[in-house]
């Protein structure tokens, strides 16, 4: 790494970060956009990514083999309701855009109440929200709807009417790449195929965009990679496409479910010991209530980069993990429900996080035959009968710890001496020339 010292404390960089103010208006402005795997909506979700971060898009057209996926028809929906007799459109897609079955096939018709019954979905145990119900991968057409709303409807016949085009087109995958120092990337993987719903997955978009913007305007050590693509089928297509390159990915995270109010949660990678899994602990232990799980193969993205051909040392960040709130996939999981301190808390995690890869480096210690002087290099006080401060104990940790093998990250948790401190002690030791990074001269 070169001569600068970047502070892991994110803190100090709290200044700098993006306030409520703006966090909220970029959810409001996602929030009502129709996404869905593939089609519009998700196009323009990216229009809006890209006032803050640059993207390169890939446009994959449909029936592109990934593995043993395929990309689908592209989906488009302009218009869904259901009229009652008198004309009423007693569900309405321009009210709220979970109504329709997402990936819908289109139809117009009528039929009585008992026809329509089978494409009709609510949620008995809270009668005022929506569910959020898709029909990828199996062609089918569908309403969601209140419970209230499902009993308030009378005997009768009424007309459906899904405007939707399933047709050949593409599915949308974005990047930002923001180079640095070495190539070795850090993969940053949010999905953004979620209609209206804002925990999962407004915020893990917020986040992710948020946190490009602030590293783009930073020196970097590591590439990073940021990657917004619909979730499974995009992040499998991706794979499909940069099989050869992945090698290069030498931390990830999948970024979702973060602007609830609960605890962190970090989900390890499957190699459970990789650096970010590290780092991410370390970093959580300082967090009220967060708590880190070890992998498993259900989920979100990380399922796919974790699978066993890949392995990549890709982690997931969230709040409240997916499925374990009950406003999860329904018309309750909105604005009100997430809140932008709790995506600002996050993105500063992410900062924090993103810092701690870079700086986390072993180093060589190149006078490891008995203590160096360090007096004389003022690494230490001259003064007998007082203890070494905080600083000068992480010197030692530093010196002896440094063999190559043990980074920093490692001799805070040895040391209990706070992480930061102990980067001090190592850039004080680097540049009095008693480390080195292994394989360099001069570092
Ligand atoms: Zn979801």
């Amino acid at each position: 790494m070169g001569g600068e010292v970047r502070d892991p404390d994110p803190a100090c960089q709290g200044d700098r970060l993006m306030g409520s103010e703006a966090v909220d208006s970029l959810l409001r402005e996602l929030y009502p956009l129709c996404r869905s795997i593939t089609g519009d909506g998700t196009r323009a979700t990216l229009d809006v990514i890209e006032r803050f971060i640059p993207l390169s898009r890939t446009e994959v057209p449909s029936g592109y083999k990934a593995f043993e996926w395929e990309v689908p028809l592209e989906w488009n929906v302009r218009d869904a309701w259901v009229c009652n007799a008198a004309g009423d459109r007693v569900v309405d897609f321009q009210r709220h855009n979970l109504h329709v079955v997402n990936y819908s096939t289109p139809v117009r018709q009528r039929m009585s109440l008992e026809q329509l019954r089978p494409h009709l979905f609510s949620l008995p145990e809270h009668p005022d929200w929506i569910p959020y119900r898709t029909s990828y991968y199996s062609p089918s057409w569908g309403f969601c709807l209140t419970h209230r709303q499902l009993e308030a409807l009378a005997p009768g016949e009424y007309e459906v009417c899904i405007d939707a085009t399933l047709l050949p087109g593409a599915l949308t995958i974005a990047e930002a790449v923001l180079p640095g120092d070495s190539s070795d990337e850090v993969l940053v993987f949010t999905h953004v195929c979620h209609p209206s719903l804002a925990n999962d997955n407004l915020s893990g978009i917020a986040v992710a965009a948020l946190l490009a913007q602030q590293l783009a305007e930073r020196p970097r050590t590591l590439t990073y990679r940021f990657v917004f693509a619909p979730t499974t089928i995009g992040s499998i297509t991706w794979l499909s496409m940069n099989e050869t390159r992945v090698g290069r990915i030498r931390h990830g995270l999948v970024l979702a479910s973060l602007g609830d109010r609960g605890p962190f949660v970090y989900k390890q990678s499957r190699r459970g010991d990789a650096v970010v899994d590290r780092v991410a602990a370390y970093a959580l232990s300082h967090k009220a209530g967060a708590t880190v799980e070890r992998f498993s193969p259900y989920g979100y993205d990380e399922r796919q980069f974790c699978s066993p051909g890949f392995n990549l040392p890709v982690g997931r960040l969230t709040r409240t993990p997916n499925g374990r709130y009950p406003e999860y996939h329904t018309s309750a999981d909105n604005l009100d429900f997430i809140s932008a301190d709790a995506i600002r808390e996050a993105l500063e995690l992410c900062v924090g996080l993103c810092a701690m890869l870079e700086s986390n480096q072993a180093y060589v210690n190149l006078a490891p035959k008995c203590e160096p002087r360090l007096g004389p290099r003022n690494l230490f006080r001259n003064l007998g009968g007082r203890g070494p401060s905080e600083l000068e104990h992480a010197v030692l940790w530093a010196l002896n710890m440094s063999d190559g093998s043990n980074d920093p990250l490692e001799i805070a948790v040895r040391s209990g001496i706070p992480y930061p401190v102990v980067i001090r002690a190592v850039h004080a030791l680097r540049d009095a020339g008693l480390l080195r990074l292994p394989g360099r001269d001069n570092a």
